[in-house]
């Protein structure tokens, strides 16, 4: 649920509606708009020009009279408007002439299943609603309550085939992602390459691939990865059964061997090339063969609002199975999805949630570990790595970790502040919980007398009440009185706040554990023009 800032209580809040749906519809979010189907047109009319790639965009009446599929044929618009009118109790504004004619779209077959050329397809639904009728080749379980015009003597043919179309334009071709290949280790080019050759050689579609499988052996291996991006389907991995499977020319045939548990052809004999192509009489889900390798994504949220976290963050919260986190932080991190799983805990364990992550992981799930801010600022990401450092575990070791970037808390704090950190500057936590005292006493000093600006983060909290008031009495020694101190307090959050005080005039008792505190050097200043600023210029005496 995205909604205008300010106005409905949603998910997720946007202040400028043309720009947040243009953002959407280009990263291909299906887009459900209740409003007038007018206002979404014109929001969206700059990005219609990639016919292929779009999304589904259908516009919903307010009062739920009327639901208008706008884009996406392609991408089953029609099947979504047939759902969401269903619950409605109304009829969809289906205009798609195939669509009314036979009771489905022709040209979006279900997963599974893909069309070798779309624009040969307008060709062929157009003949069929100018009076033509066809013939049915091939499985086609989804066309069976179709009302197509059929014909065992017609023209035209629907053909349901893992073999490339010939060019044929009274054939409309659909491919079943039937044919798995097992590829032994290489350059990710060359591995593409053998692929395609092997396709070829047998007259099989590319679309045809349903996945590249490889030896689990082989999961950390990069080109895989590439390999199987750039034949755009997923990679699965295999247990060689012995040995001496594992050492043998025909691995990819072990491999097809362990991995298929259906009625298959083996096409390949020639073991030397390093691929071994498997045929299945019918669409095959991926899913069912070998398993993933498992990825660890450390995420941060950046300090609070959807807008400031990065799109790399979001991106790996869609595609994550398992969300782990500290509660908080895994409800900034919504909306997810009914299928997600989260783990999310109170505690303050770190390094046994980063544990539990490899452990997930390594089952080959698609792990998130969030953080806010920065994952890597006084947050998960070094607990993770300090439990992967510690472990003696392959299967750890073997998972894709990776960690995005965040806005830290003294970044955007600074930024709604001016410009405080400008020049030189350090970021300090004031906890002792896993440091002793005299290291951050020893720092503090050494950090004010180098006339750095400091960022605090956990500058206070109920268990380190006396901290603060000591870090602030080093400080004092070293800095003027009247040095600008920023105060943000749940920046980024609703009901957040920013203060800028004195050193002299700054109170233990006006920070928390939400606020981050900036203490400026001898050249921060401030100004009020318009607005107030804080900025510490970029040169020096
Ligand atoms: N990884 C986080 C920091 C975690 S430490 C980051 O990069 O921001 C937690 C401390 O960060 C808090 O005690 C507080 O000092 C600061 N902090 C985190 N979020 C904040 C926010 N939205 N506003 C102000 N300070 C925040």
């Amino acid at each position: 649920m995205h909604a205008l800032q300010g106005r409905v209580q949603a998910d997720v809040a946007y202040s400028e509606l043309g720009a947040h749906l243009r953002e959407l519809y280009a990263r291909g979010t299906p887009i459900i708009a209740l409003c007038a189907a007018g206002i979404v047109i014109r929001c969206v009319a700059p990005l219609l020009s990639n016919k292929g790639a779009e999304p589904p965009v259908l516009a919903v009446a307010e009062d739920g009279s009327a639901v208008v599929p706008l884009l996406g044929g392609l991408a089953g618009v029609n099947v979504m408007a047939r759902d969401i009118a269903a619950a409605l109790g109304v009829s969809p504004a289906i205009t798609t002439s195939g669509e009314l004619r036979f009771g489905t779209c022709v040209l979006n077959p279900p997963e599974g299943y893909a069309l070798a050329d779309p624009g040969q397809g307008k060709r062929f639904v157009s003949d069929l609603l100018a009076g033509e009728s066809t013939r049915v080749e091939g499985d086609a379980p989804w066309l069976d309550d179709a009302q197509l015009p059929r014909s065992a003597s017609a023209r035209l043919a629907i053909r349901v085939t893992p073999h490339a179309w010939n060019g044929r334009e009274d054939e409309l071709v659909i491919h079943p992602r039937s044919v798995v290949a097992a590829v032994a280790l290489g350059e990710a080019s060359e591995i593409v390459a053998r692929v395609r050759a092997s396709l070829q050689a047998h007259g099989l579609a590319p679309l045809s691939l349903a996945a590249l499988v490889a030896s689990s052996e082989d999961m950390a291996h990069a080109a895989l990865a590439e390999a199987a991006a750039s034949l755009n389907v997923p990679l699965r991995f295999v247990e060689p059964r012995s040995a001496d499977d594992r050492s043998s020319a025909s691995l990819p045939h072990k491999l097809l061997n362990a991995a298929l548990r259906i009625p298959y052809e083996t096409l390949n004999d020639d073991h030397a090339q390093g691929v071994a192509l498997a045929l299945s009489p019918l669409a095959i889900d991926p899913h069912t063969i070998g398993r993933a390798r498992g990825r660890l994504t450390v995420i941060g949220l950046g300090p609070g609002s959807a807008d400031l976290m990065v799109p790399a963050a979001r991106d790996a919260l869609d595609e994550a199975t398992d969300i782990l986190g500290y509660e908080t932080y895994v409800k900034m991190a919504g909306p997810l999805r009914a299928d997600q799983r989260v783990h999310a805990t109170d505690n303050r364990e770190e390094m046994q949630r980063a544990r539990h992550a490899f452990e997930l992981a390594s089952e080959g799930r698609s792990v998130v570990m969030v953080s806010s801010g920065d994952p890597g600022v006084f947050a998960m990401a070094a607990a993770v790595l300090e439990a992967l450092d510690a472990s003696d575990n392959n299967a750890w070791a073997a998972v894709e970790l990776s960690i995005v970037p965040g806005v830290s808390a003294a970044l955007a704090t600074a930024a709604q502040a001016g410009a405080p950190l400008g020049h030189d500057f350090c970021m300090l936590s004031l906890s002792d919980n896993l440091k002793p005292w005299s290291i951050i006493e020893n720092r503090l000093r050494h950090a004010a007398q180098a006339d750095l600006v400091m960022a605090f983060y956990n500058p206070i909290s109920r268990a380190r009440p006396w901290q603060l008031d000591k870090a602030l009495d080093i400080v004092r020694e070293y800095r003027a009185a009247d040095t600008p101190v920023v105060l943000g307090r749940d920046i980024g959050r609703p009901g957040g706040t920013l203060r800028t005080v004195t050193l002299a005039e700054l109170h233990s008792a006006d920070v928390d554990m939400r606020t981050m505190v900036i203490v400026g050097s001898s050249t921060t200043r401030r100004f009020s023009k318009g607005a107030q600023w804080v900025y510490t210029p970029r040169w020096y005496q």
